[in-house]
């Protein structure tokens, strides 16, 4: 929440709250380090008094034996709420944007498609607010037995910076569809856009105390929502060892979590492919958001009769890659803090030190201010498979290509990481397209297309160190409810 020195405050029942130990911590703009303005620093006592607030939505006012308003509201007028949400966050698109963009350091362009998949994460769901239909079964003579679809009560989402506004989009929109009140805690580094957002929800109707957000540090608001008795359900993005540190937090009071933990995915490219229609995508699946993408395309398995040529075409492409400041809307904007920009010149260090083959880099553009975390982009080739940087997930700018002979070396290859999130196949064998698409150990498998990050209406999410539970599509509603069966005996 916004005054006149950009000092943002929590957004609790449709309010600003100030937090409780009026401490609040800098924003720096990773386009040149500089700070522009301060987060609220929740705590566990803020986080305490949003799901009060949320629980009062869904229960109702302590004493009440009714539902809360959110509950009480139905349905078809939460879709309704939920749809002029949507409307709102598109008349409000490049305020949202340009909050974004300032705020993480993508590119304008970047900014802008994100806030308009908010706004469809939201249409998209509220659509889907009164189709989340029960089943009839057919059970003993003399009985009627159905199953109806109930949400939690209050889920806490623990949303990343990478892509703020999609994850927001796609974790709330669901919950929200589903009748759940929700309290967000998003990553430090990324809380503008979000904060905006929620201030749209509350003109677009939905009542105070449905959606609340507490800002602050991970291991401070974040972990004080794990660990708060009060969440229902807990849908949580980021890096594997948060996602278990959350998961066992929540385990300790039986609280169900979805965990959407990132990947190493491999891009599969056989010698009968359309190499044309292959190379920008697979420029683009690494580049975009500089590469701090879960879904991002980071390996390139190439067939061994294509591989030279492949790789010469590559190279060509990352050597003209420009990384600059968000407003100059290039190909790649900054990293979003000094801090990770220090994990990826470890990878780049690490590789050094292994004597990788650098194929080629892009650069940062001249002008760029010397306070920005940029880091031009870097292509590798023939990496080993054993070696840390086709293992772990760099989230930069970094693709790592390898050769194979036939299709069990690729297979072993795309599969032989501990993460799972997505696969991209490019060959005109539809048989084979068929077979390995069904053999890969991931959530989504593209063929002859990539769609990192993309895709409103399709199921996501991972195996393995990838995360389990689904988000977006219809399948994540079910994940934000809990099905009831009530059987009948009516003689
Ligand atoms: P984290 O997993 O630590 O952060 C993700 C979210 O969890 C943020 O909102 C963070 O808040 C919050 N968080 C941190 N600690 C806790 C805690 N103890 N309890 C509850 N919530 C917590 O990732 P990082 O930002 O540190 O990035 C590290 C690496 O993680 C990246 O290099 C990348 O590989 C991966 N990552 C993957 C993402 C994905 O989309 N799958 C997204 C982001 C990162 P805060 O930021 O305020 O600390």
């Amino acid at each position: 929440m916004r005054e006149q020195l950009l000092r943002y405050r929590h957004f609790i029942d449709n309010r600003a709250a100030e937090p409780v130990t009026q401490q609040y911590l800098p924003v720096l703009d990773p386009s040149d380090g500089a700070v522009f303005a301060e987060i609220a620093r929740g705590d566990a006592n803020d986080i305490d008094v949003a799901v009060r607030a949320a629980r009062r939505a869904f229960d109702g006012e302590p004493g009440e034996t009714a539902s809360g308003v959110w509950a009480r509201i139905g349905a078809v007028e939460r879709g309704r709420i939920l749809h002029r949400w949507s409307d709102q966050v598109l008349a409000h698109c490049d305020e949202l944007a340009s909050l974004e963009s300032r705020d993480t350091g993508k590119p304008i362009s970047q900014a802008r498609a994100d806030a308009a998949a908010l706004a469809r994460y939201l249409e998209f769901y509220s659509g889907a607010a009164d189709k989340l239909h029960g089943q009839t079964i057919p059970y003993q003579q003399g009985y009627t037995v159905l199953t109806m679809r109930e949400p939690h009560g209050v889920t806490g989402h623990i949303v990343p910076w990478n892509y703020p506004m999609q994850i927001f989009g796609r974790t709330v929109g669901g919950s929200l569809a589903a009748g759940n009140a929700c309290v967000v805690k998003p990553a430090e580094d990324a809380c503008l856009s979000l904060l905006h957002a929620a201030e749209l929800a509350a003109e677009a109707g939905l009542p105070a105390g449905v959606l609340n957000i507490v800002t602050g540090l991970g291991n401070e608001a974040g972990q004080a929502l794990a660990d708060h008795p009060g969440i229902d359900h807990i849908s949580f993005t980021g890096s594997p060892g948060t996602g278990h540190r959350v998961a066992a937090s929540a385990a300790a009071r039986h609280c169900p979590v979805t965990l959407e933990l990132g990947g190493k995915s491999a891009q599969i490219v056989f010698a009968d492919a359309d190499l044309e229609a292959a190379l920008p995508v697979l420029v683009s699946s690494i580049i975009q958001n500089a590469g701090q993408t879960c879904s991002a395309g980071s390996r390139v398995l190439i067939e061994a009769s294509v591989h030279d040529r492949l790789m010469r075409q590559l190279a060509e492409r990352f050597s003209a890659l420009r990384a600059g400041p968000a407003a100059a809307d290039l190909d790649l904007g900054p990293l979003v803090s000094e801090r990770q920009r220090g994990r990826v010149r470890d990878y780049l260090t690490a590789g050094r030190d292994a004597r990788l083959q650098i194929a080629a880099q892009g650069r940062i553009v001249e002008d760029a201010p010397r306070g920005g975390f940029y880091q031009a982009p870097v292509l590798y080739a023939e990496v080993p498979p054993e070696n840390r940087l086709f293992q772990e997930e760099i989230f930069g700018p970094v693709l790592v290509a390898a050769r194979f002979d036939d299709e069990a070396e690729a297979l072993k290859l795309a599969n032989g990481t501990a993460f799972g999130l997505v696969a991209g196949l490019w060959t005109r064998d539809g048989a084979r397209q068929l077979r390995l698409a069904r053999a890969l150990r991931c959530g989504q498998v593209f063929v002859n297309n990539y769609g990192a990050g993309g895709g409103v209406e399709l199921p996501f999410g991972g195996v393995g160190h990838s995360g389990y539970g689904r988000e977006k599509g219809f399948d994540a509603l079910y994940g934000f409810t809990t099905l009831k069966t009530i059987a009948l005996r009516h003689g």
